[in-house]
This record gives C-alpha cells, sequence and structure tokens, in this order.
C-alpha cells in the first residue's frame, strides 16, 4: 500500500516538487545552452499533458507535495500550460502553484495563467541594458520581458520575483542597479549563484560570481540587514535593503549549499524524477504510466527514487562530476 511522504535516508522530505514541461527555449542564456541549442527531447517521449497531470495529482494525493513550479527550458512555449495549471490548482490539499519563466510571451499568457489559479511568476532577467541582455540571452528581446513582468504584476501574478546571475566581465557590475530597478518597479530581486549545469560544460568556480562578491557589490551603495529567521529550506539569504521595506535574496548554491534542508524533488518533461540537481542517476516514471502501473505502484517507485538522494551536491569535491543533463532539460 502506497502512503507516506518522499523521505530519504537522510531524514529531508521532499514537498517542493518542480516539473520541467519542456527541455526547449527562445532563448539562449550562455550559462545554460550553446549558440546552436540542444538536440531537443523527440516529441514522443515528453509526457503528454495527461500524463503530467496524473504525475502531478499522485504527487500531492500520493506523497505529500504542497507546491508545485513549473519550469524548463521555457514553460510558456508549452501550448498546454494554462490546462495544466489549472488542472495542478484544483487538486487537494491545493498546492501553491507558480513559473519560473523568461517572460517572453507573458503579455500573452498573464491573465489566462491568474485565471488558471496560478499564485505567482519568478522571471529570469540578468540586466536590463539591452546590449548585455543580448550578450547574455543571444537574443534582442529585453523588451518583452519587460512587458511580460510588467503584464505578471497587473494579472495579480505578485509577488513577481526576478532571478538573476551575475557573470564576470559581462554584468558583474550591474547588481545595484539591477537591484534599483527591481524595487523601483515593486519586483524581489535574487541572485543566484553559476552552477555547473550548462550544457557547454564552460562553468569555472574560479570564474563564478560568489555571494560574498554580490554583497560586496550592493554594500557599495545599500546598506542590507539579515531579514527575519535562518533560511529554513528557502535557498534565498534575504536582507532589507536600506532598512526596507524592499529586500533582496542571495541564492548561494555553491559557496553556502543549502542541500541539508532541501525539500526539492524534480520531474524532467521526459518523465524522469530527479531527487537532486546534480543527481548522477534518475528513476523512469514515464516507463511505469505508459506501462499501466497503478498509482500506487508508481508512488512506489517514486518514493524508492528519494532513498538514493546525496547529503550534498559536492561542487567542490574533487570527484564532482557534473550531471549529463544541463538545466534547461532538468529544470531549473
Ligand atoms: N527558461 C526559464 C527561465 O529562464 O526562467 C526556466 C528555466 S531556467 C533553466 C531556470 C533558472 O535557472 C533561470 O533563473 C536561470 O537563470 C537559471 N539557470 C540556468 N542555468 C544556470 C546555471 N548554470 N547556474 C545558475 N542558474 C542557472
Ligand atoms: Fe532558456 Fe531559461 Fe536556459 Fe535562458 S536560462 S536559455 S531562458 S532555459
Amino acid at each position: 500500500m502506497s502512503t507516506g511522504a518522499l523521505v530519504d535516508r537522510f531524514g529531508r522530505v521532499a514537498t517542493d516538487l518542480r516539473v520541467s514541461l519542456t527541455d526547449r527555449c527562445n532563448l539562449r542564456c550562455s550559462y545554460c545552452m550553446p549558440a546552436e541549442g540542444l538536440d531537443w527531447l523527440p516529441t514522443e517521449g515528453v509526457l503528454t499533458d495527461d500524463e503530467v497531470v496524473r504525475l502531478i495529482t499522485i504527487g500531492v494525493e500520493h506523497l505529500g507535495v504542497r507546491e508545485v513550479r513549473f519550469t524548463g527550458g521555457e514553460p510558456l512555449l508549452r501550448r498546454g500550460l494554462v490546462d495544466i495549471v489549472r488542472r495542478t490548482t484544483q487538486l487537494r490539499p491545493r498546492p501553491e502553484t507558480s513559473i519560473t519563466t523568461n517572460a517572453l510571451g507573458l503579455t500573452r499568457t498573464a491573465h489566462a495563467l491568474a485565471e488558471a489559479g496560478l499564485d505567482r511568476v519568478n522571471v529570469s532577467l540578468d540586466t536590463v541594458r539591452r546590449d548585455d541582455f543580448l550578450t547574455i540571452t543571444r537574443r534582442d528581446r529585453l523588451h518583452d520581458v519587460i512587458a511580460g513582468l510588467e503584464a505578471a504584476a497587473e494579472a495579480g501574478l505578485g509577488p513577481v520575483k526576478v532571478n538573476a546571475v551575475l557573470l564576470r566581465g559581462v554584468n558583474d557590475q550591474q547588481a545595484p542597479e539591477l537591484l534599483r530597478w527591481c524595487m523601483d518597479r515593486g519586483y524581489e530581486l535574487r541572485f543566484i549563484e553559476q552552477m555547473p549545469l550548462d550544457a557547454q560544460h564552460g562553468w569555472s568556480r574560479a570564474e563564478m560570481i560568489t555571494a560574498e562578491e554580490i554583497f560586496a557589490s550592493l554594500r557599495s551603495v545599500f546598506t542590507l540587514e539579515p531579514v527575519g529567521e535562518p533560511r529554513g529550506s528557502a535557498p534565498a539569504e534575504l536582507f532589507a535593503v536600506d532598512g526596507g521595506p524592499h529586500t533582496v535574496g542571495v541564492i548561494a548554491s555553491v559557496t553556502r549549499p543549502f542541500c541539508g534542508d532541501c525539500d526539492r524533488v524534480r520531474l524532467t518533461a521526459d518523465g524522469q524524477v530527479r531527487n537532486c540537481l546534480f543527481a548522477r542517476e534518475e528513476s523512469d516514471l514515464r516507463a511505469a504510466l505508459r506501462g499501466d502501473a497503478d498509482d500506487h505502484e508508481i508512488a512506489d517507485r517514486w518514493r524508492a527514487a528519494m532513498l538514493t538522494k546525496r547529503p550534498g551536491h559536492g561542487i567542490d569535491d574533487v570527484s564532482f562530476l557534473q550531471p549529463s543533463r544541463p538545466m534547461s532539460a532538468i529544470g531549473g
């Protein structure tokens, strides 16, 4: 009989499900994908809308999933997104439901997504300078991202969060400028340390911008005061800016890992469970789905997949090996 949460060998309980809806994308961020894109998953390999919703339903009804975040690749490219969101928010207990997106096309879908029950959006934006946006994403689409952000806020998908990655020699001097821009518009900014998850394997520990550097850069312009409780399972360390009410977050995945408090589990667009961004193994739920397994069997497989979750990502270990799937195919 399958009841019980997604618990790993170290007692961590996964309640936050990240669902990748596609590995495709309309940007080519240099820290994520090569200019020419990747070999996309074949269409028949990608879960159908019904299959995605069935797995989310099993997660919520059998396995204690309380939060669902849709990601990718670019989730707005998934045709069935609004319907998948609607069916997700109709589950009981109703999971908190959000998307992480580059916001291209959000002007067209923000209201439909809000109407379908979506709670929030996280928009990825690394610079507000057009030329640097083009350098980083290899597309001249900054204006579309800004319009998408405005549409999200207007549709009530707030608080709108902005995620930024800083790259040495490109936008690393722009942390205060980006923070000011976000505060002026009521967006909550979080910086994310660059991780070794790019398809080209171009990440370098020596080159990445560390949380310490981000703090130093922000503190050259603003005062930062730690906010509230220790961060718990929330990866962002939050700071009040100039005494508040605005805040800024820093997600120091590499230099201050939070693996001990991790409450996440990931589902790829082709139906593989990954118990960690950096996992080197996956568990195939698509085969179970398409092989007529019942919900209890699938829940059992999913639970078993958690038992190989490692205590930490080990990026700093000499034996660290980057996972073969890049971020865009795992779901960030
Ligand atoms: N396309 C959507 C977007 O960009 O928001 C969703 C998928 S994207 C893979 C999710 C997040 O991962 C984005 O905020 C992006 O900046 C971040 N990301 C991608 N590659 C990364 C890397 N190597 N290190 C840190 N963050 C990365
Ligand atoms: Fe696309 Fe997001 Fe990767 Fe940028 S970070 S290439 S928007 S999947």
